[in-house]
């Protein structure tokens, strides 16, 4: 973290409404005393902003800001893409199950805003494959699509959510239910998919842009397209009935499914570690994007570089440590509203009454 370093340079004022963040005047500022507390670093340097008078600590600028069990990241990092559930990270850290999940959240904040500012804020100069991971939310009453943009390189360049309503055989108890659930929590938009994609193909491609999209037969994708219409759209299908091989043009999301299923808990099949809100599952899966992006190998068993460095976005594979240095502030990134939504902790589970949101708690 960079509070550890003797040489720390504050970069800015954390205060978003400082107006040394609008004025020509170069950025004043002096440091205040010291502060300890139990954890390494234990003496964090205080400074005080000359134009807001402000308060703030080089710890503002660490990804660990107010934790308690900062140390606790890392690990908790690796254990997420390594498909542990939340009470058995719990068990072997020795904190509660509800501290790992306040972590988790941490981190999947800190990963869609690592990501959005290190993606490339061009349109992609190569074929992107479309598709929704199937997937739900709290139970199999609600089941939703993870919708993933993935480049030929295997690069995720973004993702957002779909909520379904549920479809498929039901024995007569299980279609009661659904209608005595829908009458209480009402039933998601039929339009979701096409909104939704439209929102993710407008964040990754930008006006102007021609980009080659490769999809299954899904209706709702040609319409999100046709909506818009200032960027031009080569669309190629492949049937979901095709062999799944490393010659299917669609193999970098099927890849991205099995990767995702395969280190998630919460998308594991027939388990009880599956996300209760769709919010907790969007952080996992903001943490899955930036360790497939750029932590770790392209293949395990050639080693090869991560999907970042093969885009020249990065220069060699990060570390986790090295993806946890420095904290990324919201206003800092340019981003999509949708982003921010999920950022903040609004994306609201229907069957959830009173959902958390993170942006009393968190907001600088
Ligand atoms: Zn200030």
């Amino acid at each position: 973290m960079p509070s550890s370093s003797a040489s720390f340079t504050p970069p800015f004022c954390p205060n978003r409404n400082c107006n040394s963040r609008t004025s020509s005047q170069p950025w004043r500022y002096k440091k205040k005393g010291f502060f300890e507390r139990d954890i390494r670093p234990r003496r964090i340097q205080r400074y005080l902003c000359q134009h807001c008078q402000r308060n703030f600590s080089s710890q503002t600028f660490a990804v660990d800001y107010w934790l308690r069990r900062g140390d606790l990241l890392e690990a908790i990092f690796h254990r997420l893409v390594s498909c542990s559930g939340l009470r058995q990270i719990s068990r072997e850290t020795g904190v509660s199950h509800t501290t790992v999940r306040r972590l988790a959240d941490r981190l999947g904040r800190h990963c869609l805003l690592f990501h959005e500012q290190n993606r490339p804020d061009k349109t992609p100069n190569e074929p992107l494959v479309l598709d929704g991971f199937r997937t739900f939310e709290h139970s199999q009453y609600w089941p939703m699509d993870i919708n993933l943009l993935i480049g030929s390189s295997h690069f995720v360049y973004g993702f957002n959510d779909a909520e379904l309503r549920r479809s498929g055989t039901m024995r007569p108890a299980q279609q009661v239910k659904r209608r005595i659930l829908e009458k209480k929590f009402g039933r998601p938009d039929p339009q979701a998919t096409q909104k939704q994609v439209e929102e993710l193909l407008r964040r990754v491609v930008q006006p102007g842009g021609t980009v080659v999209i490769r999809s299954d037969e899904h209706q709702a994708y040609p319409r999100a397209m046709k909506r818009l219409s200032d960027r031009r759209f080569h669309h190629e299908t492949t049937s979901s009935k095709e062999a799944r091989t490393t010659s299917n043009p669609l193999f970098p999301v099927n890849l991205a499914d099995m990767l995702l299923r395969h280190s998630s808990s919460n998308h594991k099949r027939e388990t009880i570690a599956f996300s209760k809100r769709r919010q907790g599952a969007l952080y996992r899966v903001a943490i899955w994007t930036v360790w497939r992006n750029y932590i770790k190998y392209g293949s395990e068993n050639r080693r090869s570089a991560p999907p970042a460095v093969a885009l020249g976005l990065i220069r060699k594979a990060m570390t986790v440590g090295e993806v946890l240095t420095e904290r990324c502030f919201p206003d800092q990134v340019g981003i999509s509203s949708w982003v921010l939504r999920c950022y903040w902790g609004r994306i609201a589970t229907r069957a959830i009454e009173r959902c958390d949101s993170h942006g009393a708690v968190y907001a600088m």
